[in-house]
């Protein structure tokens, strides 16, 4: 009697799966682990219905998926999640009930998380963004501080804090009533990153690598300069919107903003890089107006998310920026960064 009871009940549960209505298959999952923020994006045809929980003791997020297909989630969640990733330790995707597939983010410490959905946009479908960022945000100043730091080791012009006294008699002191103490600080921004490739060249090449390292090799430049150091705006490849470009370079009260692109402008078959200086009107306004534009489209790509509030920050925009950089020395600079990289 109980084999057929439970016969009944299995071929009930059966008739029950071949009941429900037909569920979504996850498209993709992709995860860019990011010490800013990582950020977790399932892709789907069709929007998905979704709830976040926070569960404590260990700290946990718990994503459920309604009416998704079990196998499509649990094939494009596997292996997403490196060693290396800041907040996320691991995670489980298993069904939680019948039409609801259960997603566990296991993390390595408290978390502040923002969960948004994007509409289709360029080659991507519907999708449900998950941030994970620390509780505390990273302070770039503090980054900046620490990495002067670790500059200890004396060069030819002696120790940075000999640079900074102009300790060294050979140094021609072109400007005698500037004071010497004065850091000019660079902010450099690589385009693009994570979600938002930028421009794919006939290899396959990314944009968002290309300007990564163009951008690093510029800071590297620019921090072995004595009076000079650089930021980046991004150093890795996750995406990060022009608000939160701008708010870095704002942070450390920048003198230069200087975005790192590595596709064509107006003209398609210019080959070579372009660095664009900001600047509120003038001959560079064009190209900051374009920048401006790709990177609303890049914002758009990359996954904004409008619903973060940014209080202190909220009414700034380019402009504000370039009021603060010196628009010939951001030129100059520009002509000097194409000089290195031969472009
Ligand atoms: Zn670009």
């Amino acid at each position: 009697m109980r084999c057929a009871a439970l016969g009944a009940v299995l071929v009930f549960s059966n008739s029950l799966l071949a009941a429900e209505p037909s569920s979504e298959s996850i498209r993709a999952v992709r995860v860019w682990p990011a010490q800013d923020y990582t950020r977790v994006t399932v892709e789907s045809g069709e929007p998905l219905k979704h709830n976040l929980l926070r569960v404590r003791n260990p700290e946990r997020l718990v994503l459920d998926l309604e009416e998704v297909d079990l196998q499509s989630v649990q094939q494009g969640f596997s292996d997403k999640v490196s060693a290396n990733d800041p907040y996320i330790a691991n995670l489980r995707v298993g069904l939680f009930k019948p039409g609801v597939v259960r997603v566990v983010l296991d993390l390595k410490s408290e978390v502040k998380p923002q969960i948004f959905t994007l509409a289709p946009i360029g080659e991507y479908g519907h999708r449900l963004v998950l941030d994970i960022y620390p509780i505390e945000p990273l302070d770039p100043i503090l980054a900046l501080l620490q990495k002067r730091e670790l500059k200890t080791e004396p060069g030819i012009f002696g120790t940075p804090d000999e640079q900074k006294r102009g300790a060294s008699p050979s140094i021609k002191q072109p400007q005698p009533a500037a004071p010497a103490d004065r850091l000019v600080t660079i902010a450099v921004d690589a385009g693009h990153g994570g979600e938002d490739p930028g421009a794919r060249g006939r290899s396959g090449t990314r944009e968002k690598h290309v300007t990564l390292t163009i951008a690093r090799k510029l800071k590297s430049l620019i921090d072995a300069e004595p009076n000079m150091r650089a930021m980046l705006t991004r150093d890795g490849d996750y995406f990060i919107d022009l608000g939160a470009r701008v708010e870095k370079a704002q942070l450390v009260k920048a003198d230069l903003f200087v975005s790192v692109h590595a596709d064509a402008f107006i003209k398609p078959h210019v080959r070579g890089s372009s660095v664009f200086a900001l600047s509120e009107r003038g001959a560079s306004s064009t190209a900051a107006l374009w920048l401006a534009r790709g990177e609303n489209r890049a914002d758009l790509i990359g996954g904004i998310n409008t619903a973060r509030k940014r209080d202190r920050y909220l009414e700034m925009t380019l402009n504000d920026l370039s009021l603060t950089a010196q628009v010939n020395d951001s030129l100059k600079l520009a002509r000097a960064v194409l000089g290195e990289l031969g472009g």
